[in-house]
């Protein structure tokens, strides 16, 4: 039986080992904290494949394709670990505070409509009537109701406990680099110790390019913070996302709601600051006035693996049997199920579903200077 190995258990270890397992794959996941514990478990959760994403093309329909899986996705993961994702499907909407806002907001739900997707624009009296507890003073709002949410904690959850399941080993320890040997890679170095593989996955989130012996790649993956505060109003008084060009409230069902994010450079610090928190508190009370009264529970920050060209790296690499599975900044939890589906389609070389958009903007190969193009396809 062929074993990958994969490198980090976050969403997308995890969402990767599960396909590999279902298709008869032994599979070890090296972790050198708890599955989940660094970005996957600290998102928000927005499914946001139209609030997020700035404009056509192969970033849209690759979000597209993994937002239409989720239904099936959830249902999946409950039959196989008994864990709830809580995915909610009463959509996001889009703000605009002022004219300027307000024409960005059109000139996205203009671009949406023209891709076919559903949006509907709504002035102020009618998104106040969706959401009774927006700021009366906003100007207008896209709704897309098709953008959904889950826990992330839940989702990393639900994908260890099916992962493991299934047959998944889950390893302590710190990768350190790669082994290699006539050409090809043939395992990973923890801890000292040599794990030996017919595959490797680097899916290390903000760490995948510190890894020894990774080949050069299309762009490097750093950290960006981003903090995030969570309230509580019981019971819940809102239903949907809301989503603004200065950040987002996320309320759960259970009374809970989310308020984020800051973006911040700052290496690999996941400090919690009091201009963070500020700057979260304050944008929140300027789209939800009534948040002012609700109870503070508490406040955490992780570190999105961000690329250079905001775009993730999904496939082979130049060493033959190390591929991606890394990048995907602020849309990892959204793009779980394709990127599970992708990558075990690629080690196994094997077609990709059908629905999925080309990988040549995700490959993980260099841009060559010359042609401009991947070598990958
Ligand atoms: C504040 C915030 C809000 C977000 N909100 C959303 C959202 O609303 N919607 C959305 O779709 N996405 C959101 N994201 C993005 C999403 O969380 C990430 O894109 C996604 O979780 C990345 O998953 P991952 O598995 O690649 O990384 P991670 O979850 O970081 O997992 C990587 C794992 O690798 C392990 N690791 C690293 N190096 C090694 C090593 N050398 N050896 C062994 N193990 C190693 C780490 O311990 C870690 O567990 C948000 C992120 C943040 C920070």
């Amino acid at each position: 039986m062929e074993h990958a190995v994969i490198v980090g258990a976050g969403v997308m270890g995890c969402a990767c080992a599960l396909r590999l397992l279902q298709r008869g794959w032994r599979v070890t996941l090296l972790e050198r904290a708890v599955p989940g514990a660094e970005s996957s478990a600290s998102a928000a959760g927005i499914l946001g494949a139209q609030s997020e994403v700035a404009s056509a093309g192969p970033f849209l329909e690759l979000c597209l394709a993994s937002r239409s899986r989720f239904r099936h996705y959830a249902q999946e993961l409950a039959e196989l670990s008994h864990v709830s994702i809580d995915y909610e499907t009463s959509g996001v909407l889009e703000v605009a505070m002022d004219a300027g806002e307000g024409r960005l907001v059109a000139a996205r739900a203009a671009w949406m409509l023209d891709r076919g997707l559903r949006v509907e624009v709504l002035d102020r009296d009618q998104a106040c009537r969706l959401e009774p507890g927006l700021n009366p003073q906003i100007i207008g709002a896209n709704y897309y109701p098709d953008d959904h949410q889950v826990d992330p904690d839940r989702l990393s959850r639900a994908l260890a406990v099916a992962v493991s399941r299934l047959g998944g080993m889950f390893r302590g320890g710190t990768v350190t680099g790669l082994a290699r040997g006539q050409g090809c890679v043939t395992g990973v170095h923890v801890d000292h110790e040599l794990i030996a593989a017919d595959a490797v996955i680097i899916a290390a989130g903000a760490w995948s390019s510190r890894l020894a012996g990774v080949p050069p790649l299309r762009t490097e993956v750093k950290p960006l913070a981003g903090q995030i505060v969570q309230l509580e109003q019981r019971p819940a008084q809102m239903r949907h996302v809301i989503y603004s060009c200065q950040g987002y409230v996320v309320p759960r069902t259970d009374g809970r709601v989310l308020l984020g994010s800051t973006l911040e450079e700052r290496g690999y610090d996941k400090a919690v600051t009091l201009d963070g928190v500020r700057r979260i508190t304050t944008m929140a009370a300027d789209l939800v006035p009534g948040l002012r009264q609700a109870r503070w529970i508490t406040a955490w920050s992780g570190l999105r693996p961000a690329t250079g060209d905001g775009l993730p790296l999904l496939g082979p690499t130049s060493l033959p049997g190390l591929f991606m599975a890394t990048g995907h900044f602020r849309n990892g939890i959204l793009l779980t199920p394709a990127t599970g589906d992708i990558m075990a389609a690629l080690v196994q070389q094997q077609p990709l579903p059908e629905d999925l958009p080309s990988l040549k903007a995700f490959s993980p190969l260099p841009v060559t200077v010359a042609t401009g193009e991947n070598h990958h396809g």
